[in-house]
């Protein structure tokens, strides 16, 4: 951002405003995260805010300071719309395209407010007001950080925040081992814990909270995987079926593709989810080095991310999805060949 967006910015909050927050349709950590931590910045200086987020999350996510406090779009729509209309200004957090947010696109795209986008995701699009995008940052929440950094407000950062953006930058950098994780992430994560955000105990609540089906659902997966050592390339899936078996919750798949990933060797990793209620397969993938599933997803399943993380969706039933995968590996022998 320039010293005069910044002071813009400032200027703008200077006065009481109706604000909007918004994440990402199905939010993670970093998403919630940078949305929480923003929201209890901004509640500082007796602003109105709302977060309204897609749709719900993940549980382990549902201790976070205020949580309680956020509105579900898909539950709330009537109530939504209205704070959306009226809102001052609206911040974009972890997403690059209002498309992102499913239902409350259209809504977005007609509200006046002025919309501030803080990003890491690659090719941002061309909506918001200022746009503090990104794509070598870790995180949002570090961006959120950075953020209250650069209007000068470091010393404003409480307990709540410091766990919010603790927790996001903690998530998005699988705990601080992808090449995103910089010393300057370590900074930022070591004045968060002097703000007061206990690490320990947020690694608990994030990762040690599983339910006893969850793990069984992750035996099957682990027993579901495929490996294409021509491709260095590891693959999972799970049926619609599977998931009914162990009672599927929201989250309980997070970061079940990163153990396709961890086979030596394997530099290209996937995993395919039926989703009976959406008639979709849907994609994570993830890759080690200069692999880009951003480009990989955005040329053959409609989605995009990061260069070693991506989501991404199939209207094809679950085993023609993945014979596409197969039948286009060939293209990419050399840049999955190290
Ligand atoms: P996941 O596999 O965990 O759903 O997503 C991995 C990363 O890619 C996350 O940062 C997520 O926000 C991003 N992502 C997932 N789906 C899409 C998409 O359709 N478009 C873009 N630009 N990013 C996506
Ligand atoms: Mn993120």
């Amino acid at each position: 951002m320039t010293k005069t967006e910044i002071s813009e910015i400032k200027a703008l909050l200077s006065s009481p405003k109706s604000i909007v927050i918004v994440p990402h349709k199905n939010p993670d950590g970093d998403a919630i995260g940078s949305s929480l931590g923003l929201y209890h910045y901004l509640l500082q200086y007796k602003h109105n805010i709302t977060i309204i987020a897609p749709n719900d999350y993940p549980s382990f996510l549902k201790w976070m300071p205020s949580e309680n406090k956020i509105l579900h779009y898909d539950t709330n729509k009537d109530k939504a719309d209205i704070l959306i209309h009226n809102a001052d200004l609206i911040f974009t957090l972890d997403f690059n395209a209002l498309f992102r947010t499913g239902d409350m696109e259209d809504v977005l795209n007609t509200s006046n407010g002025l919309k501030i986008m803080i990003d890491h995701h690659q090719q941002p699009a061309d909506y918001a007001k200022y746009m503090y995008s990104d794509v070598s940052m870790s995180s949002t929440c570090e961006m959120v950080y950075n953020f209250i950094e650069f209007l000068g407000d470091s010393e404003q950062i409480n307990s709540a925040i410091a766990s919010c953006l603790y927790t996001g930058i903690m998530t998005d950098t699988g705990s601080f081992r992808f090449p995103s994780t910089t010393s300057r992430t370590h900074r930022v994560i070591a004045n968060l814990i002097d703000k007061g955000a206990h690490n320990s105990e947020i690694h608990n609540a994030i990762y040690d909270t599983n339910r006893y089906e969850r793990l069984q659902l992750l035996g099957t997966a682990l027993s579901n995987m495929k490996v294409l050592p021509e491709y260095n390339t590891a693959y999972i899936s799970l049926t619609q079926q599977e998931l009914d078996t162990f009672n599927f919750q929201k989250g309980d798949t997070e970061g079940v593709v990163n153990y396709a990933l961890s086979l030596k060797g394997i530099v290209f990793a996937a995993i395919f989810i039926e989703s009976s209620q959406e008639s979709i397969i849907k994609i994570s993938l993830r890759s080690k080095g200069d692999f880009s599933v951003n480009e990989f997803s955005r040329a053959h399943f409609n989605g995009g991310g990061h260069t070693n993380a991506a989501g991404g969706k199939s209207e094809l039933t679950l085993t023609k999805t993945i014979e596409k995968f197969i039948s286009i590996l060939p293209d990419y022998k050399n840049a999955l060949t190290p």
